[in-house]
């Protein structure tokens, strides 16, 4: 016999299941899906995620809209995401500060593990720009000219904890050399400081700057990858840091989608099933691949490698992090 507590708690337990069910069959029920980004508008991962959530609607069935929460590289936007309702409705899209975050800054207020990952997007390349008027027109001069000019040369990026603020860690440290480094909430306002001329260079993606490369609005030195760039065709010459004489130098960038911990299964696993059919849909390629991005099509779609790929990527950043001793709180 069952005791009328017992019965409760079992009628309660079947009723969350039915909901569960029932919203993981409707998901999602003519409700728009949210995709925070945690950088400004107009950036690369802006870029990526308004790309993205075009070929996601199809998929979907419905509106897919962008958020940007921006500020303190990324971590304000992750931490937002983090704490939003687990049922779908909002994700995240962000880059390699979900690898560099967690050893960059002391205090975070949300695990990357815990997380629900549900698969990386793509990969982009990033190189070394400087602002129009800089004298150096070759990566040699650009040498020549840090080593006079030293910590007068103003540094952009898009914050502690971006892509841009890696590489340039690794730039200054494999030219043993300190400049000044300017903060800014994205790579988008980042840019616009760098063609006025108020910074001097920065290391940045190829899908916020090959129009301006393209433009001539800024003066592109070298890629930051091991092998040369085939496409877009305005880099086909540029060299790469490591043949440049930084033996070794590669950083590239990967985006991601991500859902509050505690998404019921079947809901990731409609999302998960739709990112897999937006990153087929030949516009977003096309898109993504002028701008010089490579579109994920491996295992690393499929949430467990997504997460292996993650916390791997967390592993190879802390060395370098901490050997750069760069923190925030
Ligand atoms: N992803 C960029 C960076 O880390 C920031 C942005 O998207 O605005 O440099």
């Amino acid at each position: 016999m069952y005791t009328p507590s017992q019965l409760t708690a079992a009628a309660v337990a079947a009723a969350a299941l039915l909901a569960a069910g029932a919203q993981a069959q409707t998901f999602p029920a003519g409700k728009p899906v949210t995709l925070i980004v945690p950088f400004t508008a107009g950036g690369p991962t802006d870029k990526v995620a308004r790309d993205l959530a075009e070929a996601l609607r199809k998929p979907l069935n419905g509106a897919v809209v962008i958020e940007n929460s921006d500020g303190a590289g990324s971590t304000i936007g992750t931490a937002k995401a983090f704490r939003a309702a687990p049922d779908g409705y909002t994700l995240l899209v962000t880059h390699i500060g979900m690898a560099t975050t967690p050893t960059l800054y002391r205090k975070l207020p949300y695990k990357v593990e815990d997380f629900e990952f549900l698969g990386l997007i793509n990969e982009v390349p990033m190189a070394i720009i400087g602002k129009p008027g800089l004298p150096a027109n070759n990566f040699k001069e650009l040498e020549g000219w840090i080593a006079q000019n030293k910590n007068a040369v103003n540094l952009g990026n898009a914050g502690i904890g971006s892509a841009s603020h890696l590489c340039g860690l690794m730039f200054q440290s494999a030219l043993k050399t300190e400049m000044t480094t300017v903060p800014y909430k994205g790579a988008a306002p980042a840019l616009v400081s760098l063609m006025g001329g108020q910074i001097d260079l920065m290391c940045d993606q190829t899908t916020n700057i090959t129009s301006q490369v393209e433009g001539k609005k800024v003066k592109a030195y070298a890629v930051a990858g091991l092998k040369r760039l085939s496409m877009p065709a305005v880099y086909k010459d540029l060299p790469t840091l490591d043949e440049s004489g930084l033996k070794g130098f590669n950083v590239s960038i990967w985006h991601g989608l991500y859902a509050p911990k505690g998404t019921p299964p079947a809901v990731l696993k409609t999302l998960n099933d739709a990112l897999k059919v937006a990153l087929k849909d030949p516009d977003f390629i096309k898109k993504e691949e002028a701008l010089g991005a490579i579109i994920v099509h491996d295992q690393r779609v499929e949430p467990a490698e997504h997460k292996k790929f993650v916390l791997s990527e967390i592993a190879k950043w802390a060395p370098v992090i901490n050997d750069a001793k760069q923190y925030a709180d």
